[in-house]
């Protein structure tokens, strides 16, 4: 079956409250979806949010190198030679992770529909429902405690809070959520490379004193700072997750091979798509270091696709994949069926996603 055409659009959706981390904050996703077209009415959904703060992407930059380096080489391939046209997209050009994540998840899901099969049975089929988290955006100590409530509230079992914004207030943020909460909640911390080696360390280690109890922190120290990511990872108890330390599979194998941390998070914008996050989750088995995926702040178009790849496999442990419930509106009909912490895989070709509301052609 040929590929004939390959679109791009604009999709805004407002979010329920301000999205806000150590790197930014933000009030509504403004993202690309790409619509991929094969023959006989089949269509392949992808979407990439531009997220410039942690792999450089905003949408002039996705939607051109889309348009002039990937559009081109693809359209008249056919898709049944799926592995030949990820690796077109993959060399396509230089970083650019999130405009490759959008096409690879749209050659996937047509892929699937071409074989009529659901893509989470496509790529191993582990499971058809995974839990998620739920986000604490960095706020004051009590307005944090506050929506930690309402998420155990609406049934969340594990919390991840946003950190990273000045110490002593860090440590007041996660004694409140963690009094407010009591001690059955599973809490991740993520500090989106906020602090220092030493002043990590020093943190997590006063932290577990307090018995804290955190499941895991995600990037402490800045993404280039492999070393501080290893100091800080033998100096704790408490598992360290690489996020914006990992992109490729490439950067995989370096961070396992230096024992920088204990778990790797995986996002579908960062390794550019499925294809390298299938790559970076099979290296990091071997390698005996469980994975987590996880989202930017997306709609559930791309989140779908991290669902399927997070339930295809074993060794994807944990999920962090709450950018869906965040959003105030769900302009996407089908795909994952999201009811608070439980997402359960729809039994339907490909991704299963139906319809997008509101879309503008670019
Ligand atoms: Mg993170």
């Amino acid at each position: 079956m040929k590929i004939k055409n390959l679109r791009m659009f604009h999709l805004s959706v407002p979010l329920k409250k301000p999205f806000k981390t150590a790197l930014r904050a933000v009030d509504s996703a403004e993202d690309t979806v790409v619509i991929i077209e094969g023959e006989k009415g089949l269509l392949g959904f992808g979407e990439a949010p531009p997220t410039a703060v942690i792999t450089g992407d905003i949408n002039p930059g996705i939607r051109g190198i889309i348009r002039e380096k990937i559009a081109p080489k693809l359209i008249g391939e056919e898709i049944e030679n799926l592995e030949k046209l990820l690796h077109i997209v993959d060399r396509a050009a230089v970083g650019n992770s999130s405009a490759k994540a959008a096409v690879d998840i749209a050659l996937y899901d047509l892929f699937a529909h071409r074989y009529n099969i659901p893509l989470f049975r496509l790529l191993g089929g582990n499971g058809s429902q995974i839990m998620t988290d739920l986000t604490v955006s960095v706020n004051k100590a009590d307005e944090m405690a506050e929506d930690a409530v309402k998420a155990v509230k609406e049934g969340y079992k594990t919390l991840k809070i946003k950190v990273g914004k000045g110490r002593d207030k860090d440590l007041e943020r996660v004694k409140a959520v963690r009094e407010a909460v009591g001690p059955d909640i599973a809490i991740r911390l993520d500090a989106n490379q906020g602090w220092e080696a030493k002043e990590a360390v020093g943190l997590i280690k006063e932290m577990e004193e307090l018995g804290l109890n955190l499941e895991l922190v995600e990037q402490p120290v800045p993404a280039g700072d492999l070393e501080g990511l290893k100091f800080v990872t033998e100096n704790v108890m408490t598992k360290i997750m690489a996020d914006e330390s990992l992109f490729s599979p490439a950067n995989a194998f370096l961070l396992l091979k230096m024992k920088a941390c204990d778990l790797l998070n995986i996002k579908l914008m960062k390794s550019g798509g499925i294809y390298n996050a299938n790559q970076i989750n099979s290296t990091a088995e071997a390698w005996g270091v469980e994975c987590m995926v996880g989202s930017m702040l997306e709609s559930k178009i791309s989140v779908t696709a991290a669902a399927h790849l997070g339930a295809a496999h074993k060794n994807i442990t944990r999920f962090d994949l709450d950018a869906p419930s965040l959003l105030a509106e769900d302009p996407v009909q089908g795909g994952i069926e999201i009811d608070g912490p439980i997402i359960r895989l729809p039994e339907k070709p490909g991704l299963g996603i139906d319809d997008i509301a509101g879309l503008k052609e670019v």
